[in-house]
């Protein structure tokens, strides 16, 4: 791990060159490795050096960089890329858990999210379901055994600040570890593992692409938690990265910090922008004084954020209306993305959670979510305050 700073790291940490000194990372698309004798095939199996892979499932040079670029962004000693941020979730907590385990987790997060939690709970491992955002049902609900506290430290989509330090300290004092979903605050307003978290994962589909391309998950953590439990795990049931994925997210990351502080300039001047209109019932965004946690997502992220909600009180048809005001802003499901989109999250993100689940988690019919993308900031007031005009 060198002493760089965030936007050094993005572009240079973990390159792995070949004997041809090539500039940019080579994509080295094989699936499998050849050894120069029957021995250093048997040696390789018993265990590999650092330029020693066996098959892409394991591990594979162009991945590898992509692991340990994340790991020395994030601040962890190890890395391990998935399939997808789904494959990394289900990763980090199927290889830690077996039945009879405690988590407690927020009950704010992505409906991929809470379907994994159910799965686990089929399997025998007790699920707690708390509101995330107060220390106090934290405290409340961890106990001996309990073995993981799970949150989204930006939820989605209701964009609640969790208290990283907080948790993590009521969590190590009963023995679990603290494993938080990063995937809204980005690793550029990720301080996750120095506030006390032990494994961060993020959906690098989203702004670690930055272009919307590929699928892509990443576990971050200590060497042995990721060398162990998850690379075990996640490599004999087939949730590896491309790759392919893994070439096009390293190029993503160099240009991740340019792109995330750019977004969040833009929905921050959209929300100072937007808050007030009489056409909201809520203007959601963690850099506005009015959010609940504004002071601990300064202090914990140091901005508010590349997401903003909007909850029309005019409900589902106000929310309508909004959505196909928009000219500039997309209507997709994705985030993070160089180009800003609109979600309505009751109608599709979250779509399988019940009117009552919902409704607990801050789900109403006329909240619409927005992730700001790369283009000019006064192009996209313009296109959001039109479109809450139309409303
Ligand atoms: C998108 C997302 C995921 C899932 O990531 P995929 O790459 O789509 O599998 C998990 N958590 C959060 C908070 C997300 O936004």
């Amino acid at each position: 791990m060198t002493e760089w700073n965030t936007r050094t790291k993005l572009v240079h940490e973990g390159i792995r060159r070949s004997q041809y000194g090539e500039m940019a990372e080579a994509l080295f698309l094989t699936q499998g490795f050849i050894y120069p004798s029957a021995e250093a095939a048997e040696a390789r199996f018993i265990s590999s050096g650092k330029d020693e892979f066996i098959y892409a499932r394991y591990g594979n040079p162009t991945t590898r960089m992509f692991e340990d670029r994340m790991a020395a962004i994030e601040g962890t000693e190890d890395a391990f890329a998935c399939a997808s941020g789904m494959a990394a979730i289900n990763g980090a907590l199927t290889a830690t858990l077996k039945a009879g385990d405690h988590v407690v987790a927020a009950r704010q997060m992505f409906g991929s999210c809470l379907h994994v939690l159910k799965v686990l709970a089929g399997f025998g491992v007790e699920v707690t379901l708390i509101d995330g955002a107060d220390l106090e049902n934290w405290r409340a609900a961890v106990r001996e055994g309990t073995k993981i506290c799970f949150f989204e430290s930006v939820s989605n989509p209701g964009l609640e600040v969790i208290d990283i330090k907080g948790v993590a300290e009521i969590a190590h004092a009963v023995g679990a570890i603290v494993v938080v979903d990063n995937a809204f605050a980005s690793p550029i307003f990720s301080r996750a593992v120095a506030l006390g978290a032990d494994v961060v994962v993020y959906s690098a589909t989203k702004h670690i692409d930055g272009g919307g391309r590929v699928l892509g998950g990443v576990i971050c953590g200590t060497k042995e938690f990721i060398r162990g439990p998850v690379e075990t795990y996640v490599k004999h049931t087939g949730g590896a990265m491309s790759p392919f994925h893994a070439w096009v997210l390293l190029s993503g990351l160099q240009t991740l910090d340019l792109r995330v502080r750019a977004q969040a300039a833009s929905a921050a001047a959209v929300a100072a922008a937007a808050e007030g209109s009489e056409k909201l019932g809520r203007c959601i965004y963690p850099g506005l004084a009015a959010h609940p946690q504004y002071a601990l997502a300064m202090a914990q992220m140091g901005a508010g954020g590349t997401m903003l909600g909007l909850d029309f009180a005019g409900g589902k048809e106000a929310a309508f209306r909004f959505l196909n005001a928009l000219k500039i802003v997309s209507i997709s499901n994705n985030l993070g993305d160089a180009k800003s989109i609109a979600t309505h999250p009751a109608t599709t993100t979250h779509k399988n959670l019940s009117d009552e689940e919902r409704a607990v988690i801050g789900i109403t019919p006329g909240l619409v979510r927005i992730s700001f993308g790369i283009e000019d900031t006064a192009d996209l007031v313009a296109d959001v305050m039109g479109a809450i005009a139309a409303a």
